[in-house]
């Protein structure tokens, strides 16, 4: 007889938009430089983090399919903002991106429907199974609709932020705060 008792200790994550959300929204950009971090982004995350809560960047990314920008160039940006973010102490355990679009594309093997561009669950899926976390005590965080409908298509808790106009075409009940800050403040009450 087997006297092994299985613990599963899964994890809360943060999943967390970019644009929008953590930074200011350059359409499109690859420039490392062009970063600026909104006013409450640090601590919102420090606390987060201090707390537990495995902070995960899930962003569309459909300028790759349109061919206004590389994966490359995607990655240059996001380096240096994760760079940014590790100088205050806050590590972001995965970054995972859409590169399609699903009619506006031009590039091949980019301009296709996916499961992974928000509102669609794709991302926060994958991660949910690498890194073993448990949807249901997890939340999802962005400026859009389509941020939150991701979120609760993933089973995690959408969160609306910044953008109280995109508010009434939110799901019932979601919650809207004004910025990262006061979302991770609630979260955490
Ligand atoms: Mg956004
Ligand atoms: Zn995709």
């Amino acid at each position: 007889m087997s006297g092994w008792i299985t613990a599963l200790a899964l994890r809360k994550a943060l999943f967390l938009d970019r644009d929008g959300t953590l930074i200011e929204d350059v359409p499109y950009s690859e420039d490392p430089m062009a970063i600026t971090l909104l006013p409450t982004t640090i601590p919102a995350l420090k606390k987060a983090s201090l707390s537990g809560y495995l902070c995960i960047i899930v962003t569309n990314q459909s300028g790759i399919a349109r061919g206004l920008m590389t994966e490359s160039g995607f990655w240059a940006r996001q380096h240096r903002l994760l760079a940014m973010l590790l100088a205050q102490g806050i590590e972001i355990v995965d970054t995972l991106f859409c590169p399609h679009h699903p009619t506006a594309g031009v590039v091949p093997g980019y301009s296709q429907a996916c499961d992974c561009r928000k509102p669609n669950p794709g991302m926060l899926v994958t991660a949910i199974e690498r890194h073993g976390i448990d949807p249901a005590s997890s939340y999802m965080v962005g400026d859009k609709v389509s941020d939150v409908e991701a979120g609760q298509r993933a089973g995690v808790t959408g969160i609306l932020i910044e953008d109280r106009a995109a508010h009434a075409a939110c799901p019932p009940g979601t919650p809207y705060y004004p910025n990262i800050g006061q979302a991770v403040d609630a979260i955490l009450a």
